[in-house]
């Protein structure tokens, strides 16, 4: 696999001061302890090569006929949209393509860029066939967004210089290179925006047999060893989603470390330590229950508008759409219509409560 490069900015860059390169860091590289808040704790744990990536086989095979068609061609891989809940992987596709095409990488934030001046170091630094990796790209501000489209519509950018009788556009050529954007909210994509990625892909969330290898191999990257069925109860209260597999292994990590001499996470460990930071059999943490629970209390069980929501819980309405309904809706404990949010009667089941009576049969209540 070729060495690649990474380079990453996420301030404005307004001035002409070089800008560092960042090497990948390869995971056997990185010294425990692991710092669990900092980048390099995700970092060491993401797979570094596709076939390191667990579960997602459709996409995945996929990816690898893009892959290859591309390098069989001697091409430039076509602009890839990936969407998905927060922590499926997405950074980790981003970051796994230029390694296996052996080009370089540049990484931003659609907020990080709020002016097409910001853009334009990435572009014009993009090397031909590099990837230029946007995360949060529905968050690009208009005026940035149109400026990204000639660059990936034809390599090259409109630049308007002076104002008045004196404006004037010089367009300049760029190498050719690919777009991969990552989003949690495809729907917030313009159409053009959207219309831009040739290729799109969305990750869905984990099959509990993909979380319990991940949960396993991630053990032996942090040195510590974790008992099969320990794995799977892991892996069961994760919500289908990697990252939270990982910060669920670093916590029970931490109570194995002090309750058990050789530092095994073993079921009873896991069990107590997941226990301990209130995540249910369902995988549901406070954040979670707090919103059924307002939802019940407040609103009747709905239905009932994200900000009515939001502001009951004093909790941004993104925070709710990104990180806390996504897995509720998708395990059947709350429905979203076109008059807002509605619990179900296995809400009311998992919080061992009394549904109200008009509901049966339904499945839905209200
Ligand atoms: P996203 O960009 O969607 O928020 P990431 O790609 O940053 O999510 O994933 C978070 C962490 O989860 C990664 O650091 C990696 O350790 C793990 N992870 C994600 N997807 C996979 C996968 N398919 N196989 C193995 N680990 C994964």
């Amino acid at each position: 696999m070729a060495r690649q490069r990474v380079v990453q900015r996420t301030q404005s860059v307004t001035d002409d001061k070089p800008r560092p390169h960042f090497p990948v860091t390869e995971p056997a590289q990185m010294q425990t302890p692991f710092d669990p808040n900092g980048r390099e704790f995700d970092e060491a744990l993401r797979p570094t090569s596709l076939e390191q990536v667990v579960g997602q086989s459709k996409v995945v095979e996929r990816i690898r006929v893009m892959l290859d068609a591309t390098h069989k061609r001697g091409d430039t891989l076509g602009h890839l949209l990936l969407d998905g809940p927060p922590g499926i992987g997405k950074t980790t596709l981003a970051t796994v393509i230029p390694r296996e095409l052996g080009v370089d990488i540049q990484i931003c934030a659609g907020p990080a860029l709020q002016a097409p001046k910001d853009l334009l170091p990435y572009l014009t630094n993009a090397a031909e066939r590099s990837v230029l990796f946007i995360d949060e790209v529905h968050r690009l501000p208009a005026a940035v967004e149109e400026f990204l489209y000639p660059a990936m519509e034809d390599f090259r950018v409109d630049i308007a210089l002076g104002e008045g009788l004196n404006a004037r556009t010089i367009n300049m050529k760029l190498k050719p290179f690919t777009v991969i954007g990552a989003t949690t909210r495809s729907g917030m994509l313009t159409a053009p925006m959207r219309d831009r990625f040739v290729y799109r892909e969305h990750l869905d969330f984990y099959e509990e047999i993909d979380l319990v290898e991940i949960v396993s191999r991630n053990a032996v990257k942090l040195r510590t060893t974790v008992t099969d069925e320990a794995a799977e109860e892991i892996a069961k209260r994760s919500q289908g989603t990697p990252r939270k597999a990982n910060n669920l292994l670093l916590r029970t990590r931490d109570f194995a470390t002090l309750d058990s001499e050789t530092g095994e996470i073993t079921t009873e460990i896991a069990r107590h330590a997941l226990d301990k930071l209130e995540i249910d059999q369902l995988g549901l943490e406070r954040q979670d229950r707090r919103y059924l629970e307002t939802m019940i209390r407040v609103f009747n069980g709905g239905p009932a508008g994200l900000r009515a929501i939001a502001h009951s819980m004093s909790v941004p309405p993104d925070t709710l759409e990104d990180d806390v309904e996504p897995f509720l809706l998708r395990s059947g404990l709350l429905q979203r219509t076109p008059r807002g949010r509605v619990v179900t009667e296995a809400a009311y089941v998992h919080l061992r409560l009394t549904p109200p009576s008009d509901t049966s049969g339904s499945g839905m209540l209200f």
